[in-house]
C-alpha cells in the first residue's frame, strides 16, 4: 500500500470525539471533496477505513445521514452523497454560509479558532484532497482543491500556523504543497499521524546517512586512485632511470628509496616511509620520489615537473 494510504489509515484510527472538531474535520472534507454545492455533496473514496469513518463523522458534526452510501464491503470506488434539501441547508448553515446565496466556498475562520479544530480541519482537508509521497523517493505532501479561493485561504491558514506552503495550479486544480521533510513531519504530526511523521524522519536519516557514506566512499576512491596513479608513475620512472644506467650515479638515499618503491609498489607513501631503515618522514620520502620522477622526465626531454 502507498505511503498516503497508510497515513490516512493511521488518521482513521483517531476517535471522532468533540463536536467542534468533528464539524471542523467534516468541513475540511467538504471543501476538498469531489462536489460540495447547494444542491449536492458527493464524496468518493476507495479507502474502506475512511468510508467507515465518514458516516460517523457527519452524524457527529451535523446530525445527518448520507442519502446514498455504499454497501458495506463494496469494492472499488465508494460514493457518499447528500441531495436532500433540508440536510444541505442545515449543513451549509452550520458552516456559516447563507444558503440563499449562491454558494461561493471559502474558509470560515470563525469555525477554526480553537487549535483542536484547526488540526481537525487540516485532517479533513488531507483526507479528501491530500496525498503524501513515499519519503524514500522524495519529500512531497500536497492538498488539492478545485476552488481557488479555498486554496488561497488554506495557504494563509497554514502560514499563520507556522507552515509556509508553496502553491501552484495544475489542470484546474489548485495545489498547496510542501517539499521540506520537516514541514511534512510537522503537518502529519499536527493532523494526528505521528507514525507517518516518524517514517518521514527515519527515511530522511537513512538517506542522509547513505549520502554521507557515499560521499566518503567516493572521496576514498578518488584518493586511492590518486595514490595508485602516483605509485605507478614512480615505478615507471625508476625503471627508466635503471634502463638508462643512471641509478648507480644517484646518491645512496635516492637509490634506497627507488629500490624500496620497486619492491613495494602497493604501499602508501607513509607506509613506504616507515619501511625504510631508518624510517623517514612522509614529506622527506615524497621529496625523494619527486626527485626520481623529475629525473626520469628530464631523461625523456620533459621538464621535471
Ligand atoms: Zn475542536
Amino acid at each position: 500500500m502507498s505511503f498516503s494510504y497508510d497515513a490516512k489509515n493511521e488518521l482513521c484510527r483517531l476517535d471522532v470525539q468533540k463536536h467542534c472538531c468533528a464539524r471542523a474535520e467534516a468541513y475540511g472534507i467538504l471543501l476538498y471533496c469531489n462536489t460540495f454545492n447547494s444542491g449536492e455533496v458527493r464524496i468518493v473514496t476507495e479507502n474502506p477505513n475512511f468510508a467507515a469513518r465518514l458516516p460517523r463523522l457527519f452524524y457527529r458534526a451535523f446530525h445527518i445521514r448520507f442519502d446514498r452510501r455504499p454497501e458495506p464491503e463494496a469494492p472499488g470506488k465508494l460514493v457518499f452523497q447528500i441531495t436532500d434539501r433540508e440536510k444541505l441547508d442545515g449543513m451549509i448553515d452550520a458552516l456559516g454560509f447563507a444558503p440563499e446565496q449562491n454558494l461561493v466556498l471559502h474558509i470560515n475562520f470563525g469555525l477554526l479558532e480553537e487549535e483542536c479544530c484547526r488540526a481537525s480541519f487540516l485532517r479533513g482537508v488531507f483526507f479528501a484532497g491530500g496525498s503524501v509521497t513515499d519519503p524514500l523517493k522524495r519529500y512531497h505532501l500536497e492538498l488539492a482543491t478545485s476552488h481557488l479561493q479555498v486554496s488561497r485561504e488554506l495557504e494563509a491558514l497554514l502560514r499563520d500556523n507556522g507552515f509556509p506552503p508553496k502553491g501552484l495550479s495544475r489542470n484546474g486544480s489548485y495545489i498547496t504543497y510542501f517539499k521540506q521533510s520537516d514541514q511534512i513531519e510537522d503537518f502529519l504530526t499536527l493532523v494526528g499521524a505521528p507514525v507517518a511523521a516518524m517514517n518521514v524522519m527515519s527515511a530522511k536519516m537513512e538517506k542522509d546517512l547513505r549520502n554521507s557514506v557515499n560521499r566518503r566512499i567516493n572521496c576514498d576512491n578518488a584518493n586511492l586512485d590518486k595514490a595508485v596513479d602516483a605509485a605507478l608513475e614512480q615505478t615507471e620512472a625508476i625503471r627508466r632511470l635503471m634502463e638508462a644506467g643512471l641509478m648507480e650515479q644517484l646518491p645512496d638515499k635516492l637509490q634506497e628509496t627507488a629500490e624500496a618503491r620497486l619492491e613495494n609498489p602497493e604501499l602508501s607513501l607513509s607506509e613506504l616511509a616507515d619501511s625504510l631503515v631508518p624510517p623517514v618522514t612522509k614529506s622527506c620520502l615524497n621529496h625523494r620520489l619527486r626527485k626520481l620522477t623529475g629525473l626520469a622526465r628530464e631523461l625523456k626531454g620533459e621538464s621535471p615537473e
